[in-house]
């Protein structure tokens, strides 16, 4: 089975539950730059005070934080054998700098997923995260008691840049971004399009069918 995989679509697609699940059906690690940058703005670092400010805007990180801070973590022993790359590279500029400065950057597949905007919006105005950063949907993927995380008991919110004007701006950022990146993957002979409405067992079970072949 492909074990390199990049994940590439709308915010609120659902690239973090199916990465999630994919990373633990195939052992490699999940690797979301921005469940990292999440992190270090949770842990107050100078990097977290720098990147919350351009993550509350909707615009991008700029490229050589994430583009170092994505190989630093695949360069560990547990990203040996394959990896789940959700929200890396975002532009093509990133996609090259991490092709010319990591080994094996190209992944065996690239899954495309294609969700329409009324869904988009749907899973993101229903999102709600703990401060750990698991993730739930009030009505797709409720946790058992409302408003409390099923894992650690922490109180679920809704992430910052999931308002109606930052969200806006996201999918703006998005709708440039893509095409040549998707360009990109298509060049490299890697791109496959995911069909990402339904359930999250329909689109695993997809993913799946198509990393498999
Ligand atoms: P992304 O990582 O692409 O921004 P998430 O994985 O965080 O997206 O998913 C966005 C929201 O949609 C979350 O609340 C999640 O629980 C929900 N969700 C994810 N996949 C599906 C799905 N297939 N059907 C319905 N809701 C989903
Ligand atoms: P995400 O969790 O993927 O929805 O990302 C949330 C925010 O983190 C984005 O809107 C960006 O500000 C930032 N971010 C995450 N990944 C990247 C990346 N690869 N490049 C630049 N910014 C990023």
């Amino acid at each position: 089975m492909d074990k390199r995989i990049v994940l590439l679509g709308p915010p609120g697609a659902g690239k973090g539950t199916l990465a999630r699940r994919l990373a633990e059906e195939m052992s490699v690690p999940h690797v979301a730059t921005g469940d990292m940058l999440r992190a270090e703005v949770a842990e107050g670092t100078e990097l977290g005070r720098r990147a919350k400010q351009i993550m509350d805007s909707g615009e991008l990180v700029p490229h050589e934080i994430v583009v170092e801070m994505a190989i630093e973590r695949l360069g560990r022993a547990d990203a040996a054998t394959g990896w789940i790359l959700d929200g890396f590279p975002r532009d093509v500029e990133q996609a090259v700098d991490f092709e010319r400065r990591f080994d094996s950057a190209v992944p065996d597949v690239c899954l495309y997923m294609k969700v329409d905007t009324g869904e988009i919006i749907r899973r993101i105005t229903g999102r709600r995260v703990c401060p750990r950063g698991h993730v739930y949907h009030v009505e797709s993927n409720p946790p058992r008691k409302e408003g409390i995380c099923d894992e650690d008991g922490l109180a679920l919110t809704q992430r910052d840049d999931d308002t109606e004007h930052v969200v806006a701006k996201r999918l703006e950022v998005y709708q440039e971004e893509i095409g040549p990146l998707v360009d990109h993957y298509d060049e490299l002979g890697v791109l496959r399009r995911l069909d990402a409405s339904g359930d999250t067992e329909s689109v695993q079970t997809r993913a799946l069918g198509i990393v498999s072949q």
